[in-house]
């Protein structure tokens, strides 16, 4: 049976960056666990949708044809693999959110060298002129008509403005973390990689873990510290399965409590988005057709940040998304494309939950993030200023050029219509929150240290008690790297 100095639970995004920062040391032992497959270190070699940055793959997910907040991949290198490429900051209210609930190291100083560290090693880069489609130009112009200044959407300390994101796509190749971080770190004797490996329980005795259960193994996987990153629906789901989570739920679904910890799997927090389509004229249809002609059709690359009235000082609460290109969903005849702009809810109040159906890890979750449902209705009032925000943003004459107006206006539509609309943004937290020991929800303290266990930390976007204003993965990144900072120099 091996023992390794730290084994790893889940090989996305947080999992990729701690691997390979943990085994840059080689005195230390370093296993990656990820339930997916590893498709090994030649990018070539790996499937052509996973690599392919203009379209979201449909395959290597742990679930098929199932609504949209359900969608989460199962592959190495993780959501990264399967996401849109964007990256932006989050906003000088976010990081004194997140200071004032978890401490100092989550301060927008205290993360930037982390930041910074990330952007390099993902290659991060804003979008060439040419993928900018005439959709995406007309935006950028009704932005600038409706007084939006341009912004840098990844730095630290930006405002509310429109402007481009980072993208992990080089070539129009998807830049995934495995790529990034993985790539050199494979051929380190210390570092072992175990895909389709995925993870049942751990076995949690005493306040410490003792092994991990993992599906095909005759042996459980031991190691001296642990560290969770399976993602903001994976990582509860493990603990909850190891008795480790609300004593109560944990009864109903016949797993004996090791830890009761009532945060784990609740505060599900995703950002709902709502779509108002618009008709491509035919001049936008030909000229869309051109630039896939060209690969260069990418179907969103620009986007605003807005601030209403109820978003915190020095923050922004919308992001407003024009889009223009294949349909994300279905089909259209050839040379016709899909063309409108969501507003995206990004400090939503409304809270979900994971939990378990059973202790079996074969049966579905029951995942529930609970969108525009907060009982004072804040998520449905900043969604429908929104949408107004929408419709000023398509009235734009540079906008109305391109497309017309189709269907009722936003704002005719009941609280339950919006209800059924609302999508999310593909940004899950909260559900191992990181939080003062005073907080009896918080799952994990600011450094990821799970609450009455010695030896097992979180590192993923679980542990953010609250959404950023920003699309997550760069968050998630920043803080892998940090926690790794600080394990390196502890472990
Ligand atoms: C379709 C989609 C589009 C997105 N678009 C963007 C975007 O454009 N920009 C952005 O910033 N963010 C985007 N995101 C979100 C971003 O990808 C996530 O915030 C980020 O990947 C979170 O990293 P993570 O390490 O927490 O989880 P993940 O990257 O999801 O990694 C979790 C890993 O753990 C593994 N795992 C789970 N359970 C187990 C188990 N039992 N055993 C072993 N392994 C397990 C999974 O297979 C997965 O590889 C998108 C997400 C999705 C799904």
């Amino acid at each position: 049976m091996s023992v390794y100095d730290v084994v790893i639970l889940g090989g996305g995004v947080a999992g990729c960056v701690l691997a390979a920062r943990l085994s840059e040391d080689p005195g230390r032992t370093v296993c990656l666990v990820e339930a997916g497959p590893d498709y090994g270190p030649d990018v070539r070699a790996w499937p052509d949708a996973l690599r392919d940055a203009r379209a979201l793959p449909r395959d290597d997910v742990w679930e098929r044809h199932v609504p949209m907040h359900r969608v989460r991949a199962k592959v190495l290198g993780g959501s990264s693999c399967v996401n849109g490429c964007w990256h932006t900051w989050p906003s000088a209210a976010d990081h004194r959110e997140w200071t004032d609930l978890v401490g100092p190291q989550w301060s927008a100083a205290a993360l930037e060298p982390f930041r910074q560290r990330a952007i390099a090693q993902m290659e991060l880069i804003p979008p060439p002129a040419t993928e900018l489609s005439a959709f995406a130009t007309a935006a950028v112009d009704a932005a600038r008509a409706l007084g939006f200044a341009e912004v840098d959407m990844a730095a630290t300390g930006s405002t509310p403005g429109y402007g481009v994101p980072l993208l992990n796509a080089i070539d129009g190749v998807r830049w995934n973390a495995a790529f990034a971080y993985l790539s050199a770190a494979r051929t380190r004797p210390n570092l072992t990689v175990l895909g389709d490996s995925p993870v049942r329980r751990l076995i949690v005795r005493d306040g410490r873990v003792r092994g991990v259960v993992v599906d095909g193994r005759a042996e459980p996987v031991t190691g001296g510290a642990y560290v969770l990153a399976a993602g903001a629906l994976g990582s509860p789901a493990i603990l909850l399965r190891s008795g480790v989570g609300p004593a109560r739920h944990l009864k109903e679904v016949g797993v004996e409590t090791e830890v009761d910890l009532p945060g784990v799997g609740a505060n599900l927090s995703d950002q709902p988005g709502v779509f108002m389509p618009l008709a491509p004229t035919p001049e936008l249809n030909a000229t869309l057709a051109a630039q896939q002609a060209a690969g260069d059709l990418y179907v969103s690359r620009v986007l605003a940040r807005a601030a209403t009235a109820g978003a915190p000082a020095g923050g922004w609460d919308l992001h407003i998304l024009p889009v223009a290109g294949p349909p994300l969903f279905g089909k259209l005849p050839p040379g016709q494309y899909e063309a409108g702009i969501s507003a995206y809810l990004m400090k939503p109040a409304s809270r979900g939950h994971v939990r378990l159906h059973s202790a079996d890890p074969a049966d579905p979750l029951d995942i529930d993030p609970a969108v525009l449902s907060d009982p004072d209705g804040l998520d449905l009032a900043t969604m429908r200023a929104g949408l107004r925000l929408v419709e000023r943003f398509a009235d734009q004459p540079a906008v109305a050029r391109w497309t017309r107006r189709t269907g009722p206006s936003p704002a005719e539509l009941t609280d339950e219509e919006l209800r059924r609309r609302a999508s999310v943004y593909w940004h899950p937290v909260g559900t191992c929150a990181a939080g003062p020991d005073a907080d009896p929800d918080a799952v994990v303290d600011g450094e990821g240290r799970v609450r009455g266990i010695a030896n097992l930390r979180v590192a993923d976007a679980s542990i953010l008690p609250t959404a950023p204003a920003a699309n997550t993965q760069l968050p998630v990144l920043a803080i892998a790297e940090q926690l790794a900072d600080t394990l390196r120099r502890t472990l």
